[in-house]
């Protein structure tokens, strides 16, 4: 009887239908148990585990491609989005999130860092290293941060502020952290850390406000530094470091680089082959820009714009090559470098990739430096070829601009910036952001370095923007961006897509021959990895710089990536984000197929041109208005006082603004909101200038807006005369 009873009962539980258990929110001792063996092991042999994204590039070798296939070119065009979180942030997003076992761990602006549950979104825990808004003034491309490092239970992020810390991957809570820079020098930390064998190695940025570029690796367990590899020279009188300095040393000349700094900042991009034991480090540009300001007497000046492969144990220079010997266009070897083992001519090397910002892309052998090949993957005009017997390129003499202005493309933008690009190993391509346009150098005539402002030594005048509007807006429409898939071997472009824009987002490769990648258009989109067709591509609201990953949980894959506008290129020009949409909402968004979430719209309104003050000033003072303006307040509030929405559109500033205007600019009086105090920089006619020109550019912009029609410029007409800001509540 009693067996019948338990046989009923286990037939009643068969025939009903299976409810799957809901799936727990991760929580801390979970997540600790997740992270606590991510490790060397476990990222030489991610391709074990496809669902997890472990490391910045997912790989060491830092190729961006997921192996996961669930998500493919035959289904792309039914993804939709599963969740989104908004992170709150106000400018530019640019990490890429580490992904273990579900679990996101990505950064907002002021080193802000998240982690969320990759089903749902939910946010699991934040930190928040209370950066001071100050230390915003030495960011020159953004208060951004491009991620953490995940490893045995910790989280690492690099602050603004150039302190590095540990977090308890379960809690968020601090175990411990470092001041890694001199808090004397205008050190700015935004890249990602990346942790070899248990070292935790981070860079900096600054070059152009005068620091000393380093590299520097931590314990992981204390926070102790174990080395710091310079990559430029410090005073010749004091004795040298390490034999790399001396060697570098007798490339620089003149009285005194080093009391500004030289440069040479490795502010992020970095690649580790554990077999070799050699970490590649991407080195930045010299301070001020213009050799012959800098190094008087020419010189090749190592290491600035090379790569340099390091001992990973001892942080020992092993080997270095240098993409502009002398460097003068702000052309950075910081961009992202992938490893990877190509046939090249019936053998197979260990090569490192690299498209820097100089417009050649480099195939390098990997064990030793040497070059293997270097072709042109943008339009450029500063040297012709990079011979093959030196390894050095082959310049345009006119291009070093001895005496006067040079058109010189690629711009100090770059042919390709920071974004990330991609290699899947089964196209055999490698996925670039490019960006093509033209930057018009000039050097100073009477430069002198000024401690903690942006030196790149660049006369203003050639910078100064078109007169009208309509000018702006056409040297706007001039600048172009694309998708380019290179084939490496034969160093040719096998496709490109070309975009709206040209600032935009990093991108993925799939094995389900995929490529992912956000635009500066507010569209997040699919192309297909072997032709380049537009798969599937929807809205976000806002222009996405950050590059994507994807991940697996539950059996179901996902795409996410960060979207929000920002970054040097937007804060310089001023180029704003979607029409229709200027609120910069940060968000954390992630897809999947069948999933058909929307994204709230933004509840906006449009705001016209406030009148501004009745101040008068002659042409004599609005000219030296303009130039003071384009010196001191271009880099954040936009040049032409077109600002890309992260920071105030000074043109619609109200009147309490320009009934404060000194105290805000030179006393600082919104300095916790991270406008610094310019007192010692600016006396009170030069601020008094400053708002007579952009009195003056505010009743330009009024007139041209009650004159014109939207039919002319319709992409842009908004951004020009209708500013939408958020509606009241
Ligand atoms: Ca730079």
């Amino acid at each position: 009887m009693r067996r019948v009873l338990i046989g009923l009962l286990l037939l009643a539980a068969c025939s009903r239908e299976p409810v799957p258990p809901e799936p727990a929110t991760p929580d801390a001792e979970s997540i600790r148990a997740a992270t606590a063996t991510v490790a060397e092991a476990r990222i030489v042999g991610a391709d074990r585990e496809p669902g997890n994204w472990l490391a910045h590039g997912r790989t060491y070798d830092e190729q961006r491609h997921s192996p996961l296939t669930r998500i493919d070119s035959t289904n792309v065009a039914g993804l939709g989005l599963a969740w989104h979180w908004d992170t709150g942030d106000e400018r530019g997003l640019e990490a890429t999130p580490i992904v273990v076992d579900g679990v996101l761990f990505s950064t907002g602006t002021w080193s802000r860092v998240y982690a969320n549950d990759g089903r749902t979104g939910e946010l699991l825990w934040k930190y928040d290293p209370q950066v001071p808004r100050e230390w915003g003034r030495y960011a020159c491309c953004d208060v951004v941060n491009r991620g953490v490092a995940v490893w045995k239970g910790r989280v690492f992020v690099g602050t603004l502020d150039g302190r590095l810390v540990a977090l308890d991957a379960g809690t968020g809570a601090v175990l411990w952290e470092t001041l890694t820079i001199d808090p004397e020098r205008p050190y700015t930390i935004t890249g990602a850390p990346r942790v070899v064998n248990d070292l935790v190695v981070i860079g900096n940025g600054g070059a152009e406000y005068g620091v000393r570029g380093f590299v520097a690796a931590y314990d992981t367990e204390t926070g102790a530094r174990k080395w710091r590899f310079w990559t430029v020279p410090g005073d010749p009188a004091l004795p040298f470091e390490d034999a790399a300095m001396q060697r570098a040393a007798a490339t620089w000349h003149g009285p005194d680089w080093w009391t500004v700094g030289g440069g040479g900042t490795v502010w992020d991009s970095m690649a580790f082959d554990p077999e070799l034991n050699l970490l590649y480090v991407g080195v930045g540009n010299g301070t001020p820009w213009n050799r012959d300001l800098r190094s008087p007497g020419g010189g090749d000046n190592l290491y600035l714009a090379s790569i340099v492969a390091l001992d990973a144990d001892t942080g020992e220079y092993v080997w270095h090559y240098q993409t502009t010997p002398g460097e003068t266009w702000d052309y950075t070897a910081t961009q992202h470098m992938i490893l990877a083992d190509l046939e090249i001519d019936g053998a197979v090397r260990q090569v490192l990739l690299q498209a820097p910002k100089n417009g050649f892309f480099y195939v390098l052998d990997r064990t030793d430096g040497t070059l293997l090949s270097a072709e042109p993957y943008v339009r450029i005009n500063w040297a012709t070829h990079v011979d093959a017997e030196t390894g050095r390129p082959v310049e345009i003499p006119e291009a070093r601009h001895p005496d006067g202005m040079a058109l010189v493309w690629p711009s100090a933008n770059g042919g390709h910036n920071w974004h990330p690009m991609s290699y899947s190993p089964a196209t055999g391509y490698v996925y670039i952001p490019v960006i093509d346009m033209a930057f018009p150098f000039e050097r100073a005539r009477d430069f002198a370095y000024r401690p903690g402002v942006f030196n790149s030594g660049i006369d203003i005048g050639p910078l100064l923007p078109p007169k009208t509007v309509e000018d702006r807006i056409e040297m706007l429409r001039s600048i172009r961006g694309h998708l380019a898939a290179w084939d490496p071997v034969l160093q040719r472009e096998a496709w490109r897509v070309p975009h709206p824009g040209s600032w935009n987002g990093g991108v993925l490769s799939t094995a389900g021959n995929l490529v992912f990648q956000g635009r500066s258009d507010g569209y997040f989109a699919a192309y297909a990895a072997d032709t380049g067709a537009l798969l599937w591509e929807t809205p976000v609201h806002t222009g996405i710089v950050a590059a994507p990953v994807s991940y697996e949980v539950d059996g179901e894959q996902y795409v996410a990536v960060l979207a929000g506008w920002g970054g040097s290129f937007t804060l310089f020009t001023g180029v704003p984000r979607q029409p229709g949409n200027f609120l910069s909402r940060g968000r954390l968004l992630a897809f999947k197929v069948g999933a058909d979430a929307t994204l709230p719209e933004s509840q906006t309104t449009s705001m016209s041109i406030p009148e501004p003050p009745a101040i008068e000033a002659d042409e004599a003072a609005l000219a030296r208005g303009e130039v003071l303006y384009h010196t001191w307040c271009t880099p954040c509030h936009g040049a032409d006082v077109s600002s890309s929405g992260a920071l105030p559109d000074l043109k619609y500033a109200p009147a309490a603004v320009h009934a404060r205007w000194d105290a805000i600019v030179r006393q600082g009086v919104y300095e916790a909101l991270g406008m610094p105090r310019f007192d010692h920089l600016l006396s009170a006619e030069e601020s008094e200038a400053i708002q007579a020109y952009v009195v003056d550019r505010t009743r330009k912009e009024i007139a041209f807006c009650a004159t014109d029609t939207p039919g002319r410029y319709p992409e842009l007409f908004a951004t020009a005369c209708a500013k939408r800001v958020a509606a009241p509540p």
